[in-house]
């Protein structure tokens, strides 16, 4: 299917973006890499008379660190995120993450930003962003605000960002020695069927774990009882502990029976997930040495 005829407007500046926004209202919206809303464009489940452009808004462009934590600007595609070599030494998991989303194609176009902004509830990033403390940073005409990333998404095409705000920016972490994070999926479609996400910190001779779930649901899950359980718990111990606790938190989970499985084959994806996940993480945290220039 043909999109239907609009006007396409590429400005330069954040200004000139919210500008155009106001002047045109619900008739107006943004895009990055267009990988989501030309495809909703095309099927005519949305339809807007005025596209704007975002690509060449320098503002939103950029990976860099900002004292502790990595910033990604708006327009920073799966691709070049995948292959930083800023992402791949400052949040490992991150650039791995983004390696395995989607095609190549998706890939180069599609942004990180693009992809929360969705909120599309089979999607990879959600959980990692969650399980690693990031946030994301809204920008309107009025303010800046920081949102942590566990709490932007808020429902299926849903998420906390209000009609004038964008995003410019995610903000992640970064990776200190002693850190493992870790994020595994499994799908048989394009998108994932269930995600996992994990998180393994040790201080001190005490650790702490995180855990967090995707596209079991319309917004990403976090297994805060299992957290809760198995904190303090030696790494070498966990085998002992966590498989009872997966199944039994992910048996809880009110998952969605869709394209992408049964209810249940995604409780049993999400146990395993968390599982491996997790175990991972803590290889990460032990072996893996994370220097920051
Ligand atoms: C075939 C296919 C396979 C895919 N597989 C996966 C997968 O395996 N895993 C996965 O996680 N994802 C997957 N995706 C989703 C992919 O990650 C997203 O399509 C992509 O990241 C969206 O980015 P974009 O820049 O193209 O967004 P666009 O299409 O440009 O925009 C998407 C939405 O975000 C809004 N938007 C864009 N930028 C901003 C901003 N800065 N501030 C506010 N709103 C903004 C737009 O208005 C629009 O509503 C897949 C997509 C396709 C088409």
């Amino acid at each position: 299917m043909f999109l239907a005829p609009f006007k396409h407007h590429r400005p330069t500046e954040l200004s000139a973006v919210f500008e155009a926004l106001a002047k045109y209202g619900d008739e107006a919206a943004v895009y990055a890499g267009g990988t989501e809303l030309l495809l909703a464009l095309k099927a005519r489940v949305l339809r807007y008379e005025h596209l704007i452009d975002l690509k060449r808004v320098r503002e939103l462009a950029g990976i860099k660190v900002d004292g502790e934590e990595l910033v990604i600007g708006a327009l920073a595609t799966h691709h070049e995120i995948a292959n930083s070599a800023v992402v791949k030494q400052h949040v490992p998991a991150y650039a791995a993450l983004s390696e395995g989303i989607a095609n190549i194609r998706v890939r180069s176009a599609g942004t990180l930003a693009g992809n929360l902004s969705f909120s599309e509830p089979h999607s990879d990033p959600p959980s990692l962003l969650a399980a690693m403390g990031a946030s994301v940073t809204l920008v309107s005409p009025q303010a800046r605000r920081s949102v942590p990333a566990a709490e932007f998404i808020v429902g299926e095409f849903t998420t906390v960002r209000n009609e004038d705000e964008l995003i410019a920016e995610i903000r992640i972490p970064l990776t200190r020695a002693g850190e493992g994070y870790r994020y595994l999926k499994f799908g048989h479609l394009e998108r994932p069927a269930v995600g996992a996400s994990a998180g393994c910190i040790i201080r001190g001779g005490h650790t702490r774990y995180r855990l967090w779930l995707g596209a079991l649901g319309d917004h990403p899950i976090h297994a805060a009882e299992v957290e809760d359980a198995i904190a303090g718990v030696p790494v070498a111990l966990l085998p002992d502990v966590l498989p009872k606790l997966a199944v039994s938190f992910a048996s809880k989970i009110s998952a969605t029976s869709d394209l992408h499985g049964s209810a249940d084959y995604k409780q049993h994806l999400a146990s395993v997930l968390m599982q491996r996940a997790l175990a991972a993480a803590c290889a990460a945290a032990s072996g893996e040495r994370v220097s920051h220039a």
